[in-house]
């Protein structure tokens, strides 16, 4: 079954709101082995709406709209589906009768133009809503190629009346027809997009079961994993199958499943072996620092650290040399790490520096950051070559910091 997910409403297209109905429901309908092809957002305007809804109507066998069922002149829903099957609207009785008893229970007056919440396309079906005065509205619709009819539900686009409409009227309907379906990620450090899909070979392939697609944001690259079978316990022996498969081919650049960052992997290990971190940035202003200690329970692994700046690096290392003529090297990273593990009297220090002042684009060497890791007996360095712009360097470098220092807790936790 194919849906698409219309969302109307001129406060949507002019900006006053997100369209979050959308998201909501697509998720829903995921889970119940529905895939969403279209979403569509539009303005209070008929002629607009009906044309949305014939094209949507013919290409869609379940089209979910909401908003635009209110009282108002701008509520255009219920009107533009008549329009669509070319029929008027009609009295629901019981409809009205609910709405009317709403106002009573309130002690007011129904105004008269609420009667067309009580309205629906001849031949459709009010769906009762227990949490506001607008029904719901449930039709359908023939489509040519003999194909089946395409239905419509029309709920309210306020989402606390939308959900509970969603599943107690509109889910029954369709669940029945449809496979469970369960998303997995798997989150990858060090490898870039190309190279995951070219190591992962036909696991990634259009059509497989379950489907692996890769995203990347800020160097970290996620696998989705989306799994299709006729029960949770169906879909999750596919996902735990194709992880076995991943793991086989890039099982050294997984570090988390799901939200889990390099930060919670990070502080985890340092919980589990009870050791503590230190850190000295130069040119990430304490991004590494903020991304450690926004962790619950990193306070207890964090003895301290440096924001510093490239120049007051340089500065120092030109009075120790006496050559104002310098570029800051790996070297440079090691003793700083060094010197932060020493000041802070932490197990591990974790330097970066990064030279965000460089003029990238115009420079002939790429341009380079350093990050670098001191423990006890332990002096690691990596040069980082930069093709990005500014804050996803930064971003990319501090990750490159905690990956360094989570396969060192991995290593040193494999020796014991
Ligand atoms: P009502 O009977 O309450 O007027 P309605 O179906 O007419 O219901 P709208 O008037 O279109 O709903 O929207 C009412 C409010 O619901 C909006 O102001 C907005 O706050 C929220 N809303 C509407 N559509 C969406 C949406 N797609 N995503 C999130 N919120 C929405």
């Amino acid at each position: 079954m194919q849906a698409e997910i219309i969302a109307l409403g001129s406060e949507l297209t002019n900006g006053e709101k997100l369209d979050t109905n959308s998201q909501w429901l697509s998720t829903e309908l995921a889970a119940t082995g529905i895939s969403t092809h279209f979403h569509t957002t539009i303005a209070d305007h008929i002629d607009e709406i009906v044309d949305q809804l014939r094209l949507s109507s013919q290409r869609s066998d379940l089209v979910l709209i909401t908003g635009g069922l209110g009282p108002t002149l701008d509520d255009l829903t219920r009107q533009a589906m008549a329009e669509l099957i070319g029929t008027d609207l009609v009295l629901d009785q019981e409809s009205l009768h609910t709405i009317e008893s709403m106002f009573q229970k309130r002690s007011r007056e129904m105004p008269e133009r609420n009667r067309i919440q009580a309205m629906v396309p001849q031949g459709a079906e009010a769906i009762q809503n227990l949490h506001g005065t607008a029904p719901g509205i449930w039709m359908q619709v023939p489509r040519t190629d003999s194909k089946p009819d395409c239905c419509i539900a029309a709920m309210p686009g306020v989402p606390s009346e939308m959900k509970p409409m969603f599943f107690q009227s509109i889910l029954p309907r369709l669940s029945h027809e449809s496979n469970i379906i369960r998303f997995a990620r798997i989150n990858c450090f060090g490898v870039g997009e190309s190279k995951t899909e070219e190591l992962l070979g036909d696991i990634t392939s259009r059509g497989r079961d379950p489907e692996v697609g890769i995203t990347a944001h800020e160097a970290t690259i996620t696998l989705r994993i989306k799994a299709m079978g006729e029960s949770v316990e169906a879909c999750e022996q596919k996902i735990s199958e194709t992880y076995e498969l991943i793991h086989e081919r890039i099982g050294e650049f997984i570090f988390g499943y799901e939200d889990e960052e390099l930060e919670h992997i990070v502080v985890a290990l340092l919980g589990q072996q009870e050791q503590t971190l230190a850190t000295c940035e130069c040119g990430t202003g304490g991004l590494l620092s903020y991304r450690f200690n926004d962790v619950a329970s990193s306070a207890n692994f964090y003895a301290g650290g440096t924001v510093s700046t490239i120049q007051s690096v340089l500065n120092q290392k030109a009075q120790q040399t006496g050559n104002n003529q310098i570029t800051l090297d790996a070297s440079d990273a090691i003793s700083l790490a060094k010197a932060t593990r020493e000041k802070y009297a932490s197990d591990f220090a974790l330097s970066i520096i990064l030279d965000v002042n460089q003029s990238w684009q115009e420079s002939e060497n790429a341009p380079q950051a350093f990050v670098a890791l001191a423990a006890e007996g332990v002096e690691l360095v990596e040069e980082i070559g930069l093709t990005v712009n500014r804050a996803i360097a930064k971003s990319r470098v501090t990750k490159a910091a905690l990956n360094l220092l989570r396969r060192t807790l991995i290593s040193s936790a494999d020796e014991k």
